[in-house]
């Protein structure tokens, strides 16, 4: 699935890639489709209602036990929105259609009466530093996190998860989840570079390195989403 642009996050990831001088070879997986048991990193777009109808049974079905075993072996797994939501355990939507999801993440999604658009700034400690993604949500999925999984991250402007615990997003071993469209990587260079990271350890050991980048332009468009998204936020809740 792809809204929002969520494929420049392939285009991101790509490009980091090429730029350092390593070969990414990017397979789509469709319906009927099996998952390639060779992969590095699964990225999964975002989706409307009508777009994950059509594709999750498939997807359970015919990927999930593949794509669960591909998590459980510390392969890298980006979803954003849709797809973080068929990550989960289970999705229903706004007509109240229970879509099954992969369980990868221990968590389920329900429908909310509200959609919640707008941008979104994140921060998170998972990487042993702390850091900050900025992203664009657009759902009205509500997504509320069990035991087994931990959350990306905590909210600071937008709503995130389920707009009550703060939360955003879920980690589970290498598998990521967020609300984050907009794309993502372009915008949040550091993120880009943990997830190639992981993949390359994985395949190549612990030594495996990625290259610096010139990240200057990228960390001015960080920075400049997540002031106006600040501005913005302050504004609205009378902190302005
Ligand atoms: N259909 C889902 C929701 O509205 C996901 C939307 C999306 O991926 N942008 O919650």
């Amino acid at each position: 699935m792809n809204v929002y642009g969520d494929r420049g996050n392939i285009i991101a990831l790509d490009r980091r890639c090429r730029w350092r001088g390593i070969d990414l070879h990017v397979t789509s997986v469709g319906r009927g489709d099996r998952f390639p048991p060779d992969a590095d990193l699964l990225f999964f777009g975002g989706g409307q209602d009508r777009e994950q109808a059509a594709i999750a049974d498939d997807f359970v079905q015919h990927k999930g036990a593949a794509v669960r075993e591909f998590v459980e072996t510390d392969g890298v797994a980006l979803a954003v929105c849709g797809g973080f939501q068929l990550l989960g355990a289970s999705y229903t939507t706004v007509d109240g259609q229970e879509l099954p999801g992969a369980g990868v993440f221990d968590a389920r999604t329900e429908p909310g009466r509200e959609r919640w658009i707008g941008n979104v700034v994140v921060e998170t400690d998972h990487f042993g530093t702390p850091r900050t993604l900025v992203g664009f949500e657009n759902h009205s999925g509500r997504t509320l996190l069990s035991s087994g999984c931990a959350p990306l991250g905590r909210v600071i402007v937008g709503k995130g998860n389920n707009g009550t615990d703060g939360t955003e997003g879920a980690v589970y071993r290498s598998a990521f989840g967020c609300y984050l469209h907009g794309s993502l990587l372009p915008k949040n260079p550091w993120f880009a570079d943990e997830l190639l990271g992981l993949a390359l350890r994985r395949r190549y050991g612990p030594d495996a390195r990625l290259e610096p980048l010139d990240d200057s332009l990228e960390e001015r468009a960080h920075a400049s989403v997540r002031t106006r998204a600040q501005r913005l936020h302050k504004r609205r809740s009378g902190a302005w």
